[in-house]
């Protein structure tokens, strides 16, 4: 498998992906907004963008379906309950749902609510896995919940499903919203060195040359993944006095995101 994250560099810091079999050389592009550069790299590299992947249905996920689609014939998959949210879908995707993209690399459908309530990731069935989460994990943060979310459902996708992926896992975000995210974690839980040194050595990077962080990185340096550390849940009881002694991650959870979403 061979993964090209594409920095489109607009306002909404948007990261597009090329995903292709070496084999074949057909590729899949997720969330192609920057359909140029996505076309323009996949000719570069010989690749026939047979498929299109929106993760979920906004705009800045959608905006380049239709000149992809023009302009290669790819057929367009999408989470099945976006099927009335995004126009021309081909395939609608449940979870668990296999997706090959030619003959060598296969990607297993996740249904992640919370950022919206029609989210697909993607993992990767590769020897290095890959997960490709759109704006439900972003580096170092989460997706916030204020057009069709729900944080409950944002915190089970979490807990039960991202938290459980093993540590190795590449993390491939659809927006590069990583320093402003550490700033965040360092905030809520300033003792965090990690998370310091990670903001120090990416502070400067070209999104161009982004750093792929992994399951087992994010959970040390994303609060949405300490929710039981002690720093944390403290320096939470002094905007929240409410409070019980022992928060459950869910509570904490919901904090996080209300805090981070006036932050
Ligand atoms: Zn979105
Ligand atoms: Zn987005």
């Amino acid at each position: 498998m061979i993964v090209e994250q594409i920095w489109t560099g607009n306002n909404w810091r948007n990261f597009n992906y090329l995903i292709a079999c070496p084999q074949s050389g057909e590729a899949m592009a997720i969330d192609p907004l920057d359909y140029e550069k996505c076309l323009g790299l996949a000719k570069d590299r010989g690749w026939n963008i047979t498929q299109v992947l929106n993760t979920h249905e906004h705009g800045d996920h959608t905006g380049g379906n239709s000149e992809v689609i023009a302009a290669t014939g790819a057929r367009l998959l999408a989470h099945a309950h976006a099927q009335d949210k995004i126009e021309g879908m081909d395939v609608g995707l449940s979870a668990g749902d296999i997706i090959k993209v030619g003959s060598s690399v296969e990607l297993e459908a996740l249904d992640t609510p919370g950022h919206t309530m029609s989210h697909v990731c993607l993992l990767s069935r590769t020897d290095m896995p890959a997960l490709f989460c759109g704006d439900t994990l972003f580096n170092a943060g989460a997706g916030n919940c204020h057009n069709g979310g729900h944080p409950n459902e944002l915190y089970m996708t979490f807990a039960s499903q991202l938290a459980k992926l093993p540590a190795a896992t590449q993390i491939y975000p659809g927006h590069d919203y990583i320093v402003n995210n550490l700033q965040f974690t360092l905030d809520r839980e300033p003792c965090n060195k990690r998370a310091k040194t990670l903001l120090d050595e990416i502070a400067e990077q070209d999104p161009d040359q982004a750093r792929v962080t992994t399951v087992g990185l994010e959970k040390e340096i994303n609060t949405f993944f300490r929710l039981a550390n002690p720093e944390v849940i403290e320096k939470l009881r002094d905007v929240n006095p409410d409070l019980p002694a022992n928060p459950d991650e869910k509570t904490v959870f919901k904090a996080l995101r209300e805090l981070r979403n006036s932050w």
